[in-house]
């Protein structure tokens, strides 16, 4: 089986999950151009609580977890089946680490669904989340993410979903698709390192923009189990979409391992060779 490749994605404004725009267009062409995959993985930035724990439910529900939205972001409901057997093969490769199997207490926030309602829209493929562990160090998560990658070969699609930078008191109104001048140098040295070393992103709480681009580490750290994922692979890294919105936050989105879309035109059928004319043709 050809290994499923790994993606973060920049989820940015809840609404997008309503919106089609330039970074939604550039989820939903990631989700087609993947084989299908048997369960998609998902680490979000909205599940940060104290402990490892998997989603274990046949049926998670939807979570709206935010507040101040109109109604149909309430309305959304992306239900796809859970996998629960999944919590048992992740215990299994992340041993000695611990994960708990949660069976009734969260399901798909919007972390995951806003950017699934694009991927997947038919919400056909299981999804299940992995929660970001608030008491451990960049290093931990580095390594599950890298304990994670065998999940590839047996066709779970791992996904982290954050912002490389989200600094939400930082928002600017008047600058919905620019970002202010700290954040494009996080932003840009967090993709020089996944386009090279993508393990030492977890070096990058020593940026002197740290502190303004990662307030707070809950949509950061979403990344650093994709760069765990490259590095433990030698898989490629490369931007999906990138850009900017309300100045303090970064929309950049990476994939690991996906082939190189094919060239314009490539895709279309040589043209047959052109039968022979039937002997006695007048041409
Ligand atoms: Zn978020």
């Amino acid at each position: 089986m050809t290994p499923m490749p790994a993606a973060f994605f920049g989820h940015g404004n809840p609404m997008n999950a309503l919106e089609r725009n330039r970074y939604t267009e550039a989820w939903r062409a990631f989700g087609r151009s993947v084989p299908r995959p048997r369960a998609v993985l998902v680490v979000s930035a909205h599940w940060y609580v104290h402990a490892t724990a998997v989603t274990a439910m046949p049926r998670p529900r939807t979570i709206h977890d935010f507040y101040g939205f109109p109604r149909a972001l309430f309305e959304v409901d992306y239900a796809p089946p859970g996998l629960p057997e999944l919590h048992e093969e992740i215990a299994d490769l992340v041993h000695p680490a611990w994960v708990g199997a949660d069976v009734d207490s969260w399901g798909i926030d919007h972390g995951t669904w806003s950017v699934l309602v694009h991927a997947f829209p038919d919400a056909d493929v299981p999804v299940v989340q992995l929660s970001i562990n608030a008491l451990k160090p960049f290093d931990y998560h580095l390594q599950l993410g890298a304990a994670l990658a065998p999940l590839r070969e047996n066709g779970v699609l791992v996904i982290g979903s954050g912002n490389v930078v989200h600094n939400l008191g930082g928002v600017s109104r008047a600058l919905p698709d620019a970002g202010f001048d700290w954040a494009q140098r996080f932003d840009g040295q967090a993709r020089e390192l996944m386009l090279t070393e993508p393990t030492e992103v977890g070096r990058l709480d020593g940026h002197r923009d740290f502190d303004l681009a990662v307030p707070t580490p809950e949509h950061f750290l979403p990344l650093l189990y994709v760069a765990g994922v490259a590095g433990a692979t030698g898989a490629p890294v490369d931007v999906l979409v990138d850009g900017y919105a309300y100045g303090s936050l970064s929309m950049t989105a990476y994939t690991v391992g996906l082939p190189a879309p094919e060239p314009e035109g490539s895709g279309v059928a040589a043209p047959l060779p052109e039968d022979p004319p039937p002997d006695g043709a007048n041409i």
